[in-house]
């Protein structure tokens, strides 16, 4: 029996992992609870939208399934999901984008992972007003060669583990020449340790450009901190958009799993939104857990509900709700 801090989290955040333990229980996998809150709602009850419960939990528990938490955009707490990161050292964003056959997109056959560093970069939260009246402030854009090493090797295991290709580092290194400079090269150092993979870099706007050109050509991207949130979202479009895009924060222990999108509050209650993000993020789990039958199980019967395509949710064209759409991928396992 398996142990799991489980954070349905705000808005659509409760039901999407709802539809995840159901179908993951319903491949059989054996995996007992500790159901901990976080984020918004958590705040007006308790003063701060991360107890340290929640992060007890998952230092005891190891692995978290999580669901997504608001954050206040400019003004208010701080974001739930940058601390848990930074607290945990989950230094390691894992956000792998795979077209399904069956999901009209413009796109056929992408399989891309991005592999994002998750602690450091212009994410870090180090910014400050640097007037009286606010009317300026700065960010500061820390880079350090000991997580660039870490977050590219990390990519290059990743890479050999999943029998993939190809490496490419994308970065801005012609402008930011301290901070992207360390990280190329990082990255550059690490490649010489793993022959068997092709390594490449681009800079960060050519590589926006190129993803949307020629998806293809590309494998496993690591890169910075912001570069990667914004490279992930644009690789969820190539494929079909948020509703399946999964996601895993992973440190050298511990690991988080949960969908790249947000809590979406206007869908929040509705069984309307798609829950695949989130269950693709349980397969993650699954595969981080040793469950891998269990885990080919789920990504088989994904696979037929959408090559079948007769319970789709809105996000992908169809009328079905979220709860159907559970039941049949339910329903499709063995
Ligand atoms: P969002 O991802 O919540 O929603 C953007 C749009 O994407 C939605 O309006 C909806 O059209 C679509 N969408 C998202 N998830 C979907 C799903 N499962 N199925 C179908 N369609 C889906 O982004 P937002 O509106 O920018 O952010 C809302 C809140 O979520 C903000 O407070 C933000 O800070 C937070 N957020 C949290 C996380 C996280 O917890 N990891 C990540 C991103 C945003």
């Amino acid at each position: 029996m398996h142990k799991v801090t489980l954070i349905p989290g705000d808005g659509i955040g409760p039901e999407v992992t709802d539809s995840c333990v159901k179908v993951m229980e319903a491949a059989g996998v054996k995996i007992k609870y500790e159901k901990v809150d976080a984020g918004a709602g958590v705040m007006e009850r308790e003063g701060t939208p991360l107890p340290e419960q929640v992060l007890e939990s998952i230092r005891k528990n190891k692995v978290a399934l999580k669901g997504p938490i608001t954050t206040p955009i400019a003004s208010g707490f701080r974001s739930v999901n940058v601390a848990l990161r930074k607290e945990l050292d989950l230094y390691a964003n894992l956000r792998p984008a795979k077209s399904f056959k069956g999901i009209r997109t413009r796109y056929e056959n992408i399989d891309l992972v991005i592999v994002r560093e998750n602690t450091e970069g212009l994410y870090a939260g180090i910014e400050k007003y640097t007037s009286e009246d606010k009317s300026s402030g700065e960010t500061i854009r820390r880079i350090t060669k000991k997580a660039s090493e870490r977050i590219a090797r990390f990519a290059f295991e990743y890479a050999e583990r999943e029998k993939r290709k190809k490496v490419t580092c994308v970065h801005k290194a012609n402008i930011m020449k301290v901070t992207d400079g360390i990280f190329l090269e990082a990255a550059r150092r690490i490649a010489e340790s793993y022959q068997g993979i092709e390594f490449e870099d681009r800079i960060i706007d050519n590589m926006s450009m190129q993803l949307v050109v020629k998806p293809e050509l590309y494998d496993v991207i690591v890169t910075t901190n912001m570069f990667g949130d914004i490279l992930s979202d644009l690789c969820a479009g190539l494929v079909g958009g948020l509703g399946i895009a999964p996601g895993a924060n992973i440190g050298e222990e511990i690991a988080v799993f949960e969908p790249v999108h947000g809590s979406a509050p206007k869908y929040a209650g509705m069984d309307k939104v798609n829950p695949t993000a989130t269950i693709l993020s349980g397969i993650l789990m699954l595969k981080h857990l040793g469950e891998k039958k269990a885990a080919d199980a789920i990504t088989k019967a994904l696979d037929e509900a959408f090559l079948e395509g007769k319970k789709l949710t809105y996000d992908l064209g169809g009328k079905a709700r979220l709860s159907e759409f559970t039941d049949y991928v339910i329903s499709k396992l063995p």
